[in-house]
């Protein structure tokens, strides 16, 4: 499912071709996938003008002004689910339209901004600047920015007792780090997933800053994971998924030729991917 890497690859694949566009008309087809009454969500976004394509977390972020304004007074938040797209067709494009589209938007110059989500966990929100900014509060710090130090972290880590794999999980500690990348980063970091988010050293904390900067820094260069549905703005596919370490290799030899095998262990409702011998227990080493 997408998590940061993917919302920001599909963040920069549109924030060219959509800047400035018009949304002339929008058709919905899942009302499901919208918070509001279609009427509503309508009214709200046509005839507007996009003035930002950013990203907040997981989420990518369309900020719109009317066409006077200096900045954006209104922003759509696309969550995109488990398998939400956000793909853009222009007039003339010859390939296959997406097979499942939710929501589309009629751009000025003919092209189609297309919501398209098979499993349809995803969901479009519209908010005014207040609730946009209250939202975005409620979220953790973005990882890949300047003021996420490892000191950061540490304060964070410092006030949980929960296993750090979850930790990492909570978007209102850390935005857009989802189970792939959390489980990448502690591989990278030697860090056992069930570890207290309290009990890892400063070194472990450092490592771990280190791991996750460098993996979701990788994967936004790799253009995301596809395991299956996700795909670029441009409907490519991202191929971070062959330089996976451990999540989805369970039984597979440990990348770093320690002689283990990945192990699968499920808490939290979730799987986590662990090299045993890399990434040792955190009962073992009081
Ligand atoms: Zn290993």
């Amino acid at each position: 499912m997408p998590e940061l890497p993917e919302a920001e690859t599909i963040r920069r694949g549109l924030e060219a071709p959509l800047g400035g566009r018009t949304i002339l008309r929008i058709y919905v087809r899942f009302p499901d996938l919208l918070a509001a009454p279609p009427p509503a969500f309508r009214s709200a976004l046509e005839g507007r003008h996009v003035h930002t394509v950013g990203r907040r977390g997981k989420n990518v972020v369309l900020g719109f002004s009317d066409s006077g304004g200096q900045g954006p007074d209104l922003r759509l938040v696309v969550n995109l689910g488990m398998s939400g797209r956000l793909v853009l067709r222009e007039r003339d494009d010859a390939s296959e339209p997406p097979s499942h589209p939710g929501v589309e938007f009629e751009l000025d110059g003919g092209g189609r901004l297309i919501y398209h989500d098979i499993r349809r966990f995803g969901r479009l929100r519209v908010l005014e600047e207040p609730a946009f900014r209250e939202w975005s509060d409620g979220l953790g710090p973005e990882p890949l920015s300047r003021r996420f130090t490892a000191k950061r972290l540490m304060a964070g880590l410092s006030r949980s007792g929960s296993p750090v794999r979850s930790w990492l999980l909570d978007q209102r500690r850390i935005a857009g780090v989802g189970n792939i990348y959390a489980n990448e980063a502690l591989f990278g970091a030697r860090v056992h997933p069930r570890t207290a988010a309290n009990r890892l050293s400063e070194v472990e904390v450092r490592q771990l800053h280190r791991a996750l900067r460098r993996v979701l820094r990788a994967a936004i260069q790799a253009q995301g994971t596809t395991f299956q549905d996700y795909r670029t703005a441009l409907g490519s596919r991202g191929s971070y998924a062959s330089r996976l370490r451990v999540y989805g290799r369970e039984g597979r030899p440990c990348s770093r030729r320690c002689g283990a095998g990945v192990e699968r262990l499920v808490f939290g409702n979730r799987s986590a991917f662990l090299c045993p011998r890399c990434q040792s227990e955190p009962d073992l080493r009081e």
